[in-house]
């Protein structure tokens, strides 16, 4: 069985993570042992192989696990890793943090994208594995089949990016915000739509607003900058995208990727307005059928207000693995240009899903 550490259990990818794998059945199939950085001593989760929660510092209990598994976060990463490398310890390095993505004995992992390229590096010998950046991975998700026929010469993206991407305290803001602008139902009721409207704006620019994790009003307002400025012109999470696009692919050459990210106020899921320089002039039917066949995830929806209100939104997809992708046609710049709206949830295939194939990619392995 193989015996595995996870570190960062009870943080939002790590309860998603673990959720997953309980109602998976993959548990019985693992040796667990839960770590902390904060409650070593205290008592460890159901799965665990332990009653005990182990400590997060101590190298030689991590060094006896055959696989590591850190929902942590980068900071831990950083120093915790090397010093377990460091101690001799060989086995499966496997993190949610962006710390070692671009490391080269990293792989990014996204299987259904590049499963092939996941075992190459394994059978080479690869013992470190990254999940990628939610927004990246989501939009190689959503844009598989056409990458896998060659069809993509440029992608540009504007994002709608969940709060839950940015951590759990900025969620947690975003929720008091949306309490603290909210109008009681009697009141709402007198109130005319224009009078609504100022109530909330006021509210927004009050000093009361709580707004000291994300720096911002949130609620009901839109946040062009994600990360921090690069010297390009890009924010960070502008910059990923083709440096990770690139990587998860195993490119030759940079896979051109674009944009602007906002972070807006839905809870977890990420959404994507796609415009797409095909490398050819290819029939629209065709072009559905390409990105339908990406892999079993993709959802197709239909170009109809129906469709896309029910099933292409954050609330739709919320809490399910469906890579939704809508609102395909061809844009007036010409018949090379491709339009699609993508929403995925960016917990499960952003952040839990991707780790959690790769422990039954190592079980498989292990035969
Ligand atoms: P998080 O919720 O802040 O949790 C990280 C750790 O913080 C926990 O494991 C826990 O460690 C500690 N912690 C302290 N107070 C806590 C509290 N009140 N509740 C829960 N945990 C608390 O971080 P995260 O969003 O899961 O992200 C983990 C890593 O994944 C980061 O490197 C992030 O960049 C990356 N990532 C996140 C997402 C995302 O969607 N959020 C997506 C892709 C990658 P102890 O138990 O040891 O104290």
């Amino acid at each position: 069985m193989l015996r595995v550490g996870f570190v960062g259990w009870r943080g939002m990818v790590g309860t998603v993570l673990l959720d997953r794998m309980r109602s998976q059945g993959d548990l019985g199939s693992l040796e667990l042992h839960f770590f902390s950085t904060s409650n070593a001593g205290g008592p460890a989760p159901d799965g665990a192989a332990e009653p005990l929660l182990q400590d997060a510092d101590d190298t030689a209990r991590l060094g006896r696990c055959d696989a590591v598994l850190s929902c942590q976060g980068g900071a831990y990463t950083s120093y915790a890793y090397p010093q377990l490398r460091s101690s001799g310890w060989n086995g499966y390095w496997i993190d949610a943090s962006s710390t070692l993505r671009l490391d080269d004995d990293a792989t990014l992992v996204l299987d259904p994208v590049n499963g092939d390229r996941i075992r190459k590096r394994l059978a080479e010998g690869c013992r470190t594995f990254v999940g990628s950046n939610c927004t990246v991975s989501l939009l190689l998700m959503a844009t598989a089949g056409l990458f896998r026929e060659g069809l993509v010469e440029w992608v540009n993206t504007t994002t709608y990016q969940a709060v839950s991407g940015a951590g759990a305290r900025k969620l947690t803001e975003l929720a008091r915000q949306i309490s603290y602008l909210g109008l009681p139902h009697a009141e709402l009721e007198r109130l005319s739509s224009v009078q609504v409207e100022a109530s909330v704006t006021r509210a927004q620019g009050a000093d009361t607003l709580p707004v000291a994790e994300i720096g911002a009003p949130l609620a009901c307002n839109v946040l062009p900058w994600i990360d921090r400025a690069m010297e390009s012109g890009q924010t960070r999470e502008e910059w990923k995208a083709s440096v990770e696009a690139t990587k998860i692919l195993g490119s030759e050459s940079p896979v051109i990727i674009d944009g602007t990210c906002a972070r807006v106020d839905a809870m977890r899921c990420h959404s994507q307005a796609l415009c797409i320089k095909l490398s050819r002039d290819i029939p629209i039917d065709e072009l559905r059928a390409i990105l339908g066949s990406g892999h079993s995830w993709v959802r197709l929806v239909d170009n109809s207000q129906a469709a896309t209100l029910q099933q292409l939104t954050p609330a739709a997809v919320a809490g399910s693995l469906d890579i939704a992708v809508g609102r395909i046609r061809k844009l007036g710049m010409g018949p090379e240009y491709l339009g699609a709206f993508t929403v995925g949830d960016q917990l499960l295939w952003g952040a839990a899903e991707p780790l959690r194939r790769l422990l039954g990619i190592l079980r498989e392995q292990r035969g």
